[in-house]
């Protein structure tokens, strides 16, 4: 079982009944507020009785700082006052964070040995009476109103330190990573289904050094990784959510024909190409070129446009959005009709073309994915494109449904186009990894706030968050990783791959 993060997890076991343990070998020591070790911090040691008040207080001021903020928080003591208790839910409940009780349900028998093997048993009696009131608060929290309540039958052997720490709840060591196993994505799937799985969007390149052979270690280790693609956007100036102005930003058809000439697997396109930067029938002819040069390995992201700043800098008309949309429409019939078998004049709903004479052919279809959640952005999706693009987020989920009730309305089968998602995740090793990463790249984000809308967790993390988009019907998540900077980096993402089946 997985329990919630982040979450206020208050344990409830006698002593030697294992929660400590069960703590350690799934939180990191910042998330565990114990009463034990408060006293040690406070007083002498971990069994200075005379310490529990003031060890309280800290633990109570802690507990109330840490959900707060909304991160994630281990109660370490008995849990066997009520008010305490009450006091933590109440907490959680103002932060907004679900609230789970862990029993520790080990046998009396096993807490009582345990206790006798320690340095300062408790003594006998006491811990009688502990097993007594623990008793009692498992009755209690059914009515408290916690979200979970969760036994631990305690006593079964486990090996600390060989346990997960990455799966909070779980005690299944973490999937092994497969890479180059597996599916080999476009060449087995069929054309339709090229698309399918991860495709990693690299949006930030070195400053110094050899790009190309960077570009060549990435998209080796993403074909190792069995990615399904890579994409690249499409921007004239590092966009403000990415870096800074001066940050290099390759322009994407270039380095797409370079990623062509070092890989054979991999889908390669934009995402995404706004109309307003070249003439679609320049676009179709660089994506049919790619295509040739990658043995139909090309796909085609677009959209509308939408930052003023790069247009103008370079010498490009910005017209108004509505405008921009038109020619978004234009430029995707154009495209399809250049793309076309033939070269028989082209006559169509706002395009008309004498010829349509474009070689070299492209090897099979282009698959045409357009970017952009806004109401008109969706329907020209359903009616021109094979696909939609919009964020992994439940507000973007939401919108993939709606355009894909809008495909069947088009009369078109909505098992054949591509319905994406773009999807920021950061993947950490392991728990302490990922809230390091969490503190490196949140800047003035409240850590509990950057790690939620990254979904920040382990690469088996988002393995299962995302056959979970697409149990919901999502083709495929493009993945522009928190702080993706090199190769290894690109190969912890191979457990993603497998999420698309
Ligand atoms: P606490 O007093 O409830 O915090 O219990 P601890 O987590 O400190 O555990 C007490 C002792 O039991 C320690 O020596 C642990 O190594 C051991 N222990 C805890 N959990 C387990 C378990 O699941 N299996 C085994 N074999 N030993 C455990
Ligand atoms: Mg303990």
């Amino acid at each position: 079982m997985t329990l919630p993060d982040p979450a206020l997890v208050v344990l409830v076991g006698a002593s030697g009944s294992g929660k400590s343990t069960w703590a350690t070998e799934r939180y990191r020591a910042a998330e565990v507020v114990s009463s034990d070790a408060l006293r040690a911090v406070v007083g002498s040691g971990e069994q200075d009785l005379d310490a529990s008040v003031d060890a309280f207080a800290v633990l109570e001021q802690v507990v109330a700082a840490r959900l707060g903020r909304g991160l994630t928080t281990v109660v370490d003591t008995l849990g066997t006052d009520a008010a305490r208790r009450r006091r933590w839910l109440e907490g959680a409940r103002a932060a907004g964070l679900p609230a789970v009780a862990v029993v520790l349900d080990t046998p009396a028998a096993v807490c009582r040995s345990r206790n006798a093997a320690r340095d300062r048993p408790v003594p006998a009696r006491v811990l009688t009476n502990q097993l007594a009131s623990v008793a009692t608060a498992t009755d209690e929290l059914q009515a408290e109103g916690w979200d979970l309540v969760s036994l631990v039958t305690g006593g079964a052997p486990t090996e600390p330190g060989r346990l997960s720490r990455n799966t909070p709840g779980s005690g299944q060591p973490e999937a092994a990573a497969t890479v180059g196993r597996g599916p080999l994505p476009g060449v087995l799937r069929g054309q339709g289904s090229g698309l399918r799985g991860v495709v990693l969007q690299l949006s930030r390149f070195p400053a110094d050094g050899d790009l190309l052979a960077w570009l060549r270690d990435m998209a080796g280790a993403a074909e190792a990784a069995v990615l399904t693609g890579i994409a690249l956007m499409d921007h004239l100036i590092q966009i403000p959510q990415v870096g800074r102005a001066w940050d290099p930003i390759p322009e994407p058809w270039v380095t797409l024909g370079a990623l062509a000439a070092s890989t054979t697997r991999l889908q390669l396109g934009t995402l995404v190409t706004p109309v307003t930067f070249r003439e679609p029938g320049i676009t179709a002819k660089a994506a049919a070129t790619l295509s040739a040069l990658s043995g139909g390995r090309a796909f085609v992201g677009v959209g509308a446009g939408w930052w003023e700043r790069e247009h103008t800098a370079y010498g490009l008309g910005f017209p108004s959005a509505r405008e921009r949309l038109d020619a978004l429409e234009r430029g995707i019939e154009l495209m399809k009709a250049l793309w076309a078998p033939g070269t028989k004049p082209y006559a169509g709903r706002r395009v008309s073309l004498p010829e349509t004479t474009s070689y070299p052919r492209p090897v099979g279809p282009i698959p045409v994915i357009v970017g952009g959640g806004g109401a008109r952005s969706l329907r020209v999706a359903a009616r021109l494109g094979d696909g939609c693009n919009v964020p992994s987020d439940e507000a973007g989920l939401a919108k993939v449904d709606h355009y894909l009730e809008l495909v069947r309305a088009e009369g078109r089968d909505a098992s054949e186009v591509h319905a994406t998602v773009l999807d920021l995740p950061l993947v950490g090793s392991d728990r302490d990894d990922v809230w390091a990463r969490v503190e490196r790249h949140r800047g003035r984000a409240p850590a509990a706030t950057f790690a939620a809308r990254h979904h920040a967790g382990t690469a088996a993390e988002h393995a299962t968050r995302l056959a979970g988009l697409a149990a919901r019907g999502i083709t495929t998540a493009f993945v522009a990783p928190v702080g993706l900077t090199t190769p290894d980096d690109v190969l912890a993402l191979a457990p993603l791959a497998s999420a698309f089946g």
